[in-house]
């Protein structure tokens, strides 16, 4: 109860609904009841006024009939009157009977008590047979009555009326009525049965002219009396003075009703209005309670908390604004939020953010503001438009943007129309899927809603929403997709045009190459890159010679032409890498990073300049031009940009100075090398014809039998002036140039003939291992050229090995990984050469099918001085036998060396100890006295 009272004292609404149902319940109210109250006490009084008027009158008529029965009782009466035989009749009315005589005296009679005069106008008119009324005023006003007495004239009789004959009893009166008689006139009280009355009576009288039926009232001991007054006139029936009777009561009793209704109505009156406060305080807070939930959520809609629901389960106008209320807050917060969200995405475009930032805001509006199962935004591209990029993401996962790339078909781009305000599309399989909803297939949607993205009234891109089953968009949704895909076209333009700007900025127009600018740009984060690696590049400065001819005999047209031309013949040998730019007129640049060494940038510098004498097809003409390069190499040339480019200028200069059409560095000891490997490089080339290679074989020995179990082919270079050449020297300069592919087919084809004699020849030589180089082994074709080569030759697989480096398999390569297999299921034992020097991975032992490792040189040479070799040599042994391979020692010179490593458990063992590469005629003969021994 008191938090009933509290809450309605606390919702101010609730507390003048309150005051107002309260107050229009209590004043018509209090109205009727003070009004019915009076009414009633009014009528009550008038009743009791009208009963007091007819008890005075009533007892005025009573009075006088009592007198005429007295004169009359008395005019029977005689002289001389005998007193003791009077009638009984005579003595209940009268107390004494006198005589007086016409001179007024008494004669006789009268008993005790006074005798008072007679006034001359009684005496006269009782003379006349009348009879009279004489008040005895010298005492106790007590009543006689004279009337004549028969047979005595001059003489009457007179009468003292008993009081209690005239006065009556005061029961025969009324209830509670009270009568006073009074003497008009002289105010004498003549009958007053209640003392208390006497004066009061006489009082208001006083105030009265006694001539009519008049209605009084007196305060007395407290109380209200109220009185009826009625005159009786005495004069013409008893010659006296008019007698006025005056009934009174009291107000209390004349409205002793009242109090009883009174008492039983206040209680009434009182619960009622109990009644109503209780009914209106539960009614004004069944209105109020509602409104104040309704401010409470629109407060929280003010600080923009639009999730929470006014919940009013009612049938009646409060259920129905709530209602609304709740589609108001959610569409408002729908609105909010988008525009919350457009204006995130316009900060986005503001900010020049890239194009896949905005895509992603808009794609998570969309996710939240429009149900669909695949919400995705294609884009165009800026140069080619049949290529296009599509990003999506999964309502579920709206944070997981997902890119594809496809070609956009011209039937495909058809399908959307650049005024288009939405369209639908199915995807029901009655046509080829557009590739702009290619994405969305596997997720088995059956309808797309269409949004082309269109910029100056071309189509750029297509933002769609795909659907599993049929679906609407409201109008409020649809409305929305336009607006994002106008946010989305506005943020592609704008990105196009900083693109074209860059563009611009940044790229040469002719060729498309980088400018200076970007190129410098590039530069220097290349030589910041190659300070903090430590690593080296180089810078080509190109110049084409004689290009002014070409545009001084063709015209600029046609130079412009040469100018591309010649931008995608270099761009066409360098590597993905390297970065071309043009600097101005013919002048080209191009930055050559992670090189081997700077004669690699030579070489290429070669190609480029071969690449350029090539002949430039000019329509019907021809044309022909060769090109200075110079080279500069960083940190050598220069520590900047600047430097280096001034570098690489400078030896462009005495390229062309030298005769043109070559390459030059800018420091000379390297151009010196560069001739010898150019020389050297030619020459190599020449040398497979003129059978300058030769192979030579080392044993290789088994460390339990002491029998030789193999040979390893290594390459020799009998050089026409030079002698025999290391393979150190030249096979490092073939791998650079390619050439070593040419010779690992030469080795192999060799190796294998060399082995096909020896067998024809009975040398029992179980097996011949050829070196083969990563470039040779990462060239496709390789697989074949061996399975060709050995078919040919028709030995068995197994007898032919190869050895590989270690980098080989970290690369990782498919195709690599390819050949090895294909190398071991032919039957064909691979060998990991030099093993310990790389990264000497036992997990890629194990994964790929190497059957022997060859432990490298240096271990071996320290093996009986440092315990550190001789641990590694321990744990690769220890290793490889867990893994199931043969292990090789290579580079053994020593007896100390050998007894170590058959401590240790090797396999086989390979080196000066046993032999150096023996030329084959040599080797034969190794091989028949070494087996001499054994056979004896
Ligand atoms: P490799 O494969 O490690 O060959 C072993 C090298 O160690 C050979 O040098 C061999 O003469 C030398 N050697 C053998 N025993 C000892 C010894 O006890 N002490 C010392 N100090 N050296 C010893 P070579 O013939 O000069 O070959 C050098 C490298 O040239 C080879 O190293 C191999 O990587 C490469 N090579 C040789 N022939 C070919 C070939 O036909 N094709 C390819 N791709 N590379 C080849
Ligand atoms: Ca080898
Ligand atoms: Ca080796």
């Amino acid at each position: 109860m008191i938090g009933f009272i509290r809450r309605i004292v606390t919702m101010r609404v609730a507390t003048r609904l309150f005051l107002l149902f309260v107050l229009c319940a209590f004043v018509p109210l209090a109205a009727i009841a003070v009004l019915s109250f009076s009414q009633v006490q009014s009528l009550l009084l008038k009743q009791g006024e009208q009963r007091l008027g007819a008890a005075a009158k009533a007892y005025g008529m009573t009075l006088f009939e009592r007198l005429q029965l007295a004169s009359e009782v008395g005019a029977g009466l005689a002289e001389p009157m005998d007193h003791g035989k009077t009638g009984t009749v005579v003595q209940r009315i009268f107390s004494r009977v006198g005589v007086v005589g016409a001179d007024g005296r008494w004669r006789s009679g009268a008993g005790d008590g006074t005798r008072p005069q007679i006034p001359s106008d009684a005496r006269s008119r009782i003379a006349k047979g009348r009879p009279a009324v004489i008040v005895d005023t010298t005492g106790t006003n007590a009543i006689l009555l004279g009337f004549p007495l028969s047979g005595s004239p001059g003489a009457f009789a007179v009468g003292e009326v008993r009081p209690e004959f005239l006065w009556g009893s005061p029961d025969e009166l009324p209830t509670v009525i009270d009568v006073c008689v009074i003497e008009d006139g002289s105010h004498r009280v003549l009958h007053c049965p209640d003392a208390s009355m006497r004066a009061p009576a006489a009082r208001a009288i006083d105030s009265q002219t006694a001539s009519a039926l008049l209605s009084t009232g007196w305060e007395s001991e407290g109380q209200r009396f109220r009185a009826r007054v009625w005159p009786h006139f005495m004069r013409e029936g008893f010659g006296t003075l008019d007698w006025i009777v005056v009934a009174a009561q009291s107000e209390s009793y004349q409205l002793a009703p009242v109090k009883k209704f009174a008492a039983l109505f206040v209680p009434i009156v009182v619960l009622a209005l109990l009644l109503v406060a209780w009914l209106t305080a539960r009614q004004s807070l069944d209105i109020v309670a509602p409104l104040e939930k309704l401010a409470v959520h629109a407060r929280g809609i003010a600080v923009n908390n639009f999730e929470s629901r006014l919940e009013l389960r009612r049938d009646d106008e409060f259920g129905e604004v709530a209602v609304a209320f709740n589609q108001m807050s959610q569409r408002l917060g729908n609105q909010f939020d988008s525009l919350s969200a457009f204006s995130e995405i316009d900060r986005l475009i503001l900010g020049a953010q890239d194009i896949e930032a905005i895509v992603r805001t808009v794609l998570l509006r969309l996710c939240n503001s429009i149900p669909a199962q695949v919400v995705s935004i294609t884009l165009l591209n800026q140069d080619s438009a049949d290529q296009a990029r599509t990003f999506f993401v999964l309502p579920a996962a709206p944070q997981a943007l997902s890119l594809e790339r496809h070609a956009a078909t011209v039937g495909d781009r058809a399908l959307l129309d650049p005024d288009s305000r939405g369209s639908w599309l199915d995807v029901d399989g009655s046509r080829a899927v557009p590739f702009f909803l290619a994405h969305a297939e596997p997720y088995g949607v059956r309808a797309a809603y269409l949004q082309p993205i269109a910029w100056g009234g071309a189509v750029c891109g297509v933002l769609s929403l795909a659907y599993r089953d049929a679906a609407r968009l409201t109008e409020e949704e649809s409305q929305e997709a336009r607006d994002l895909a106008d946010r989305v076209a506005v943020a592609v333009a704008s990105a196009w045009r900083d693109e074209q700007l860059y563009q611009q900025a940044h790229f040469d127009t002719l060729t498309g190459l980088p400018n200076r600018l970007l190129f410098k740009d590039r530069l220097e984060r290349e030589i910041a890159r190659s300070q903090r690696e430590g690593a080296t590049f180089a810078l080509l400065f190109i110049d084409l010679d004689h290009f002014k001819h070409v545009n001084d005999s063709f015209g600029h047209s046609e130079g412009d032409k040469v100018l591309g031309e010649s931008a995608r013949r270099i761009a066409k040998c360098l590597r993905h890498s390297d970065t071309v730019a043009r600097l101005s007129g013919d002048e080209f640049t191009v930055m050559l990073s992670r090189l081997h060494g700077p004669q690699e940038a030579w070489l290429l510098a070669e190609t480029i300049i071969a690449a350029l004498s090539q002949e430039f097809n000019l329509g019907e003409q021809r044309c022909f031009l060769s090109a200075s390069i110079g080279i500069a190499s960083f940190p050598a040339d220069g520590a900047s940009a600047e430097e280096l480019l001034k570098s690489a200028d400078t030896a462009m200069y005495r390229a062309k100075a030298a005769g043109r059409a070559q390459a030059i560095f800018f420091e000379e000891k390297m151009n010196r090398e560069a001739v010898a490997r150019v020389t050297l490089d030619r020459d190599l080339r020449a040398a497979i014809d003129r059978n300058e290679l030769v192979l030579h074989y080392q044993p290789q020995i088994d460390v339990v039998t002491g029998r030789i179990s193999g040979a390893e082919a290594l390459i020799r270079w009998n050089h026409p002036k030079q002698g025999l050449v290391s393979p150190l020297r030249f096979i490092p300069l073939a791998e650079e140039s390619g050439f070593i592919e040419q010779i690992g087919r030469w080795t192999i084809e060799r190796a294998c003939g060399q082995m096909k004699e020896w067998r024809a020849k009975g040398l029992d030589l179980s097996r011949v291992s050829v070196n083969v180089s990563p470039r040779q082994f990462r060239r496709p074709g390789l697989g074949d050229f061996i399975r060709a080569t050995v078919e040919s030759s028709g030995l068995p697989a197994e007898c032919l090995e190869f050895e590989i480096t270690e980098g080989l398999l970290l690369e990782r390569g498919e195709a690599v990984e390819g050949l090895l297999l294909e190398l071991d299921q032919s039957g064909h034992r691979i060998a990991l050469d030099d093993f310990g020097t790389g990264f000497s991975s036992m997990s890629y032992l194990q994964r790929f099918p190497v059957h022997t490792i060859k432990i490298d040189r240096v271990f071996i040479e320290g093996i009986d001085r440092t315990s550190d070799s001789q641990a590694i040599v321990a744990a690769i042994i220890a290793m490889s036998h867990a893994l199931g391979k043969t292990v090789i020692a290579e580079g053994v010179e020593t007896a100390g060396q050998l007894a170590l490593l058959t401590k240790l458990r090797c396999d086989e063992i390979q080196g000066f100890l046993i032999s150096r590469a023996l030329p084959p005629a040599e080797f034969e003969r190794f091989f028949v006295e070494r087996a001499v021994p054994a056979i004896s």
